[in-house]
């Protein structure tokens, strides 16, 4: 049935890199054998889903949407991808992405453009714009994604699903190709809350091969709670979310949200978050800085592209690099090499630091009163394919909402707010305090 379903869309929307026919009906037998028997199934029986194609899988190509890794396929699975297999899930392909994630439209993959399936001439967002669109599309009701500065979430909201970046260090990151490792987290991707509170419940938890995984008191389910009415709960709104720079229609969204919050018994207080208009330039260094470090390792010697012009050792480094590595991805390193460099660092590196701390510092004052901070998760709607390629700051810009929660390590959850008078959907964000995912699912699900 998945796969009928995938044919129909799959020509127009392009979201996967790569399909699993036969894994995917060998995993169904085992599971309806298990069933069988008697034996108890896991949480994820027979779902199919996706997973974002920069999450490693054990004998399926794993490309990052680059060229540098097209031949690539990982001798072992990420965490996540091992208890999406223990919860009897079945995994159906990988879903396209920017180029090792950086980007906000899935154009920087090397491989296909991915198109929004409600309207195929915008983009779905990104970068875990096919996991959005594999969802959207109803191909699969469950993808994982990964989120670096909004990675989840922006095309969530652009593609009118479900998309929770999950607390740093809840989720494994081991298995996940590195791009920004203190900023990282991979979450799910789902058609309503509640799948994504069960999504959520799998793939969470302490994980020794990852050194910044939490060890956190997991008890309960993510799913409790979520029929708890919304009376007394507070959240915060913004002033600074809603200046110039936000859609109308995004903002007559978020106005309606407000309102219905308040007719569930929240209270939504105005608040000021000073600091966020130097967060989205802090992110651009910190996490430019950490990609050319992380991607040191692609050296035409370990792993991926190897050129064929190399007379030593030296031009095989660069030649392999030049040829593997797209144009956005060679910005990055070229941007966080310059800011790590010696007589710069402390004028960029240290400052981006010092705002990042701020940022943290103005959230945690936040949550000594609020539950949740309410805002957009885009100031624009899903664009025209090819609208912004050419202007690498505008697209940045669009990640105002979304890096902020990544510096301060918080989870945030995308949901589908509302449509535009195209039809267009708007997402909405909900942001909460560490480690507090029940409570953004909890207020999640009684706004659906
Ligand atoms: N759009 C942001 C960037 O390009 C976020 C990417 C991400 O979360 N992976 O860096």
């Amino acid at each position: 049935e998945t796969f009928k379903r995938i044919e129909k869309t799959e020509d127009q929307v392009k979201a996967y890199l790569c399909l699993q026919k036969e894994t995917a009906m060998e995993q169904a037998i085992k599971i309806d054998e298990k069933r069988a028997r008697g034996e108890k199934t896991g949480a994820l029986a027979g779902v199919p889903l996706a997973v974002k194609d920069n999450i490693c899988t054990e004998g399926i190509p794993t490309t990052c949407a680059s060229k540098m890794l097209e031949n690539f396929i990982p001798p072992y699975n990420a965490t996540v991808v091992q208890k999406i297999y223990e919860a009897d899930g079945i995994m159906i392909g990988k879903t396209n992405l920017d180029e090792f994630a950086m980007g906000s439209s899935t154009e920087s993959s090397v491989f296909q453009t991915t198109r929004n399936p409600w309207d195929l001439d915008r983009v779905p967002g990104g970068s875990s714009g096919g996991s959005a669109a594999a969802v959207a599309a109803e191909t699969v009701p469950l993808a994982l994604g990964s989120d670096t500065g909004g990675s989840i979430r922006q095309p969530a909201a652009f593609c009118g699903v479900v998309g929770i970046k999950p607390s740093y260090g809840l989720v494994s990151r081991y298995g996940l190709i590195a791009f920004a490792s203190s900023l990282d987290q991979i979450g799910p991707m789902t058609k309503n809350v509640e799948d994504c509170a069960i999504a959520l419940d799998v793939i969470a938890g302490f994980d020794q091969k990852d050194s910044t995984s939490r060890k956190i008191d997991l008890a309960g389910s993510y799913t409790e709670g979520l029929h708890q009415s919304l009376k007394g709960v507070k959240v915060a709104l913004p002033v600074e979310y809603q200046q110039e720079g936000l859609d109308k229609e995004i903002n007559k969204v978020l106005e309606n949200t407000v309102r219905e919050l308040t007719s569930l018994g929240a209270v939504v207080e105005k608040v000021s978050l000073p600091h966020s208009s130097v967060g989205l330039s802090a992110y651009y260094m910190i996490s430019s800085a950490e990609a050319s470090s992380n991607l040191a390792r692609f050296d035409g010697i370990r792993y991926g592209h190897r050129t064929d012009r190399m007379e030593n050792i030296e031009d095989l480094m660069v030649y392999s690099r030049s040829e593997g590595f797209g144009q956005e991805v060679k910005r990055r390193i070229m941007l966080g090499t310059y800011a790590l460099s010696s007589g710069y660092y402390d004028a960029y590196y240290q400052k981006a630091q010092k705002i990042r701390c701020k940022i943290r510092e103005q959230y945690s004052r936040i949550f000594e009163k609020y539950d949740a901070v309410l805002g957009p998760v885009s100031p624009y709607l899903p664009f025209r394919q090819g609208e912004k390629m050419d202007d690498p700051l505008a697209m940045y810009l669009g990640d105002v909402y979304t890096v902020d929660v990544n510096m301060s390590g918080l989870p945030a959850i995308s949901l589908p707010g509302g449509f535009t008078e195209a039809g267009l959907p708007v997402g909405m964000q909900l942001i909460g305090n560490h480690f507090e995912e029940k409570r953004l699912f909890q207020i999640a699900y009684q706004l659906e």
